[in-house]
C-alpha cells in the first residue's frame, strides 16, 4: 500500500510552530517514502471554525513549501457520512443520549464514587441507562464504552514515534478509567465529534500513517475502538514530541507570538522555521 499521510488542522485559529512541525514532518515522511500527503480541514465545530482561518492555513502551508492533493476534504461537506456511522452504532445499542451539562458532571464527580475511581473530568455515566428514543433536542450522543469493549477482542496499535515506539495492546480498564464514554455526536443535529469524524476520514482517505502530536496518544486508543466497531482499518501511528515555549508549556492557538503568519510578517524564512522546530 502506498504510504499515505495527512495533516488535519481545525480552522479555529492561526497555525503555530507546533502545527508547522507536524505538517512538515508528515510531508517529509511522505516524500521519503514516495508516498502521498493529504490536507484535511476538520471544520465540524461550526461555532469555532472560520473560513478566514482556513484561508490562512492554505497560505501558511504553501509558504512553508508544502503541496497537497486536490480536491481536499473539508469535513463540513461530509456530515452525512459521520451521521450514518453514528446511526450504525446506535442500531447496535452502543450509543445513548446525554443531557448532562459540565456542571452536572463536576457535581457527580465530586460525590463519593463506587468502584474504580475515574480520572478527573471523565463522564460518570448519569445518562448511560437512557435509550435512543428518549433523545431530546439539545442532547449529545455518547458511546457506551464498557458495552462496546465487551463486543471486541484484543486491539493492537503500531507506533513508530520515538517516545512510545512499538506495538501496544489496548488496556480496556485503563481506557474506561481515563477516557470513559466519549461524546460522538454533539448537541447540534448532525455534528460529529472530532474523534469519530477523524476515524471515518482516515479510513475513507486510505491513510496508512497518522503523524500527529503526542497529546493525542491516548485518543488513539479510543479511535481504535471506533475503528474496530465500524470495521475500519487501524493505520500506523507516529506521535511526535510537542513544540513548547520557554516555560515548557505546549503551544496553543492563542499563542499568537508563535503564529506562522507572525513569523512570515517578520521576514523569517521557511527554512528558518524548519530549524526552529528541529527539522
Ligand atoms: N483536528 C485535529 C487537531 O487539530 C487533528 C488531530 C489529528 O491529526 O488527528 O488537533
Amino acid at each position: 500500500m502506498t504510504f499515505t499521510t495527512r495533516f488535519a488542522p481545525s480552522p479555529t485559529g492561526p497555525l503555530h510552530l507546533g502545527h508547522a512541525y507536524s505538517a512538515l514532518l508528515a510531508f517529509d515522511m511522505a516524500q521519503a517514502q514516495q508516498g502521498r500527503f493529504l490536507l484535511r480541514i476538520e471544520d465540524t465545530d461550526t461555532g469555532r471554525s472560520r473560513l478566514a482561518w482556513e484561508q490562512q492555513i492554505y497560505e501558511d502551508l504553501t509558504w512553508l513549501g508544502l503541496t497537497w492533493e486536490h480536491p481536499l476534504l473539508r469535513q463540513s461537506e461530509h456530515l452525512p457520512h459521520y451521521n450514518a456511522a453514528l446511526m450504525k452504532l446506535a442500531e447496535r445499542g452502543l450509543i445513548y443520549p446525554c443531557s448532562c451539562r459540565r456542571s452536572d458532571i463536576k457535581a457527580a464527580l465530586s460525590a463519593p464514587q463506587e468502584g474504580v475511581p475515574l480520572a478527573p473530568g471523565v463522564y460518570p455515566g448519569m445518562c448511560r441507562h437512557r435509550k435512543m428514543d428518549t433523545r431530546q433536542s439539545g442532547d449529545a450522543l455518547r458511546l457506551n464504552l464498557g458495552h462496546a469493549l465487551k463486543t471486541l477482542g484484543p486491539l493492537n496499535m503500531i507506533e513508530t514515534g520515538a517516545k512510545h515506539s512499538g506495538t501496544h495492546q489496548l488496556d480496556p480498564k485503563q481506557l474506561m478509567r481515563d477516557v470513559g464514554d466519549p461524546v460522538l455526536g454533539r448537541k447540534e443535529i448532525e455534528t460529529p465529534s472530532y474523534v469519530l469524524a477523524a476515524v471515518i476520514d482516515d479510513a475513507a482517505q486510505e491513510i496508512t500513517h497518522v503523524v500527529r502530536g503526542e497529546d493525542l496518544y491516548q485518543t488513539t486508543f479510543l479511535q481504535m475502538v471506533l475503528q474496530a466497531l465500524l470495521d475500519l482499518p487501524t493505520p500506523i501511528y507516529h506521535h511526535h514530541g510537542l513544540i513548547r515555549d520557554e516555560q515548557g508549556k505546549r503551544l496553543a492557538k492563542r499563542d499568537d507570538a508563535r503564529a506562522i503568519s507572525k513569523y512570515r510578517a517578520d521576514g523569517v524564512s521557511p527554512s528558518k522555521i524548519r530549524t526552529l522546530v528541529g527539522l
